[in-house]
């Protein structure tokens, strides 16, 4: 037999019910928020990931699905969305439509990362990004908005870590100042590290190799290096979130994997996730637009993990499965060729119904409606069609009652 392949998950009947009800309640608040959707591709040229998530990350040394095409281009699926999102609101024009452009996508991302719990090759996320605003309160709002789903959800052990990985202008010379600290190091780092010492040493704040991270325990700390402009956005940050009583936490490690970040950083963590316990992360990233030849346009934004989210949500899924509101247990040919007309009727009034074709005894009809938790039966067989009534047993209560054939649609509908 052929399976899945190792990483790749398939998500089955029992819990899409409650994927998608979650699904609904973050389109809801994002809609509520102003945000549109977009749909983008899962292929993109490769070079769009290079050079917006940074030669030397994680994701584009060794986690990309790349391959060449037929046609000689070299093609990736996405390892995440943003750079999608910045593509194809600078191929259409989307920043001449509106100063203020906010777009939200949500799909399947690869990666090739070593599988273990809460990590997957192919994995989804929503996705949220807001162009064209320089404001603090444009990245308080979208972590208010993630911090309202989150609190919808009603989740406990939820903690906001924010950071400021500064700005062109005052990064740099906090980079200089690692790289010192760093000096003093090549002991206790990795090789990775030791490579990414030079040109990208903030990522060593990533490495989980625990000789590494207790390196960077004593190392400098970006928030005492920040330019007053950056220094006074990331103070706005937080008086947002203050006023709107949202508990964070600063954690200047907090750097994310990826390159194109400025200024504000925000994960998500959730407890009981084990040690992939980030439900969601983003932030600012005012030069990618620019950086991938677009117009200079401010941006910030966030992703969610759907995948860790229902984990998360895991025990909650009974309550959201779709079961029919009637199962009609037709007795014999007649009946059968009836019920089969009414269950194309009920359908077309949205009503959610279920027969047998099987012509089964009553017994085995009724253990079926039991099974699939049917809230009525309707009963019928030669007697009841000569009678013209039917007979509609509520399935909780067990209580019956006589409905007239002629009638039935209209009058089941109004149960
Ligand atoms: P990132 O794009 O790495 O900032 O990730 C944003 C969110 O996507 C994380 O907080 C996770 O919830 C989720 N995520 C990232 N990588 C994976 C993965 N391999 N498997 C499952 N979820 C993931």
């Amino acid at each position: 037999m052929i399976k899945l392949v190792r990483g790749f998950k398939d998500v089955l009947p029992a819990e899409t019910a409650l994927w998608q009800h979650v699904e609904a309640m973050i389109r809801e608040l994002l809609e509520n928020f102003g945000f549109a959707e977009l749909r983008i591709p899962a292929l993109e040229h490769t070079e769009l990931f290079a050079r917006s998530i940074g030669a030397d990350t994680d994701i584009v040394e060794k986690e990309m699905y790349t391959f060449t095409d037929r046609s000689g281009d070299s093609l990736t699926l996405r390892p995440e969305a943003t750079a999608s999102v910045v593509r194809a609101y600078i191929e259409h024009g989307l920043y001449a439509k509106s100063p203020v452009c906010k777009l939200y996508t949500i799909g399947p991302m690869f990666r090739r990362e070593r599988p273990q719990k809460g990590r997957y090759r192919q994995f989804y996320q929503v996705n949220a990004e807001v162009f064209g605003l320089h404001d603090p309160r444009a990245d308080a709002e979208v972590i208010l908005l993630l911090m309202t789903f989150m609190d919808r959800l009603e989740l406990s052990g939820i903690k906001l870590h924010i950071n400021s990985l500064g700005c062109p202008e005052c990064r740099p010379r906090f980079k200089d100042a690692l790289k010192s600290f760093l000096a003093g190091c090549s002991e206790q780092l990795c090789s990775d590290c030791l490579r990414r010492r030079d040109g990208n040493p903030l990522r060593i704040f990533d490495c989980k190799v625990p000789a590494c991270k207790e390196a960077m325990q004593d190392a400098p700390s970006i928030l005492d290096h920040l330019c007053n402009a950056c220094q006074r956005h990331f103070y706005t940050v937080q008086s947002a979130l203050e006023r709107f009583h949202i508990s964070y936490e600063t954690d200047h490690s907090l750097v994310r994997g990826l390159d194109y970040y400025t200024r504000t950083t925000f994960e998500v963590l959730a407890e009981g996730l084990g040690a992939q316990d980030a439900v969601a992360g983003g932030g600012r990233y005012d030069g990618l637009v620019k950086g991938l030849g677009g117009p200079d346009q401010p941006a910030v934004g966030f992703a969610i993990g759907l995948d860790r989210l229902m984990e998360l949500l895991v025990g909650r899924a009974q309550g959201f499965e779709k079961r029919p509101h009637i199962f009609i247990a037709a007795l014999g040919p007649r009946a059968q060729d009836e019920a089969f007309q009414w269950v194309q009727d009920f359908r077309m009034q949205n009503v959610r119904v279920e027969m047998d074709f099987e012509d089964r005894s009553l017994k085995a009809q009724m253990r079926r409606a039991n099974k699939l938790q049917a809230s009525y039966v309707l009963i019928v067989g030669d007697r009841e069609l000569e009678d013209g009534a039917a007979v509609l047993r509520n399935m909780n209560t067990k209580d019956q009652e006589n409905v007239s054939v002629q009638d039935l649609v209209n009058v089941v509908v109004k149960k």
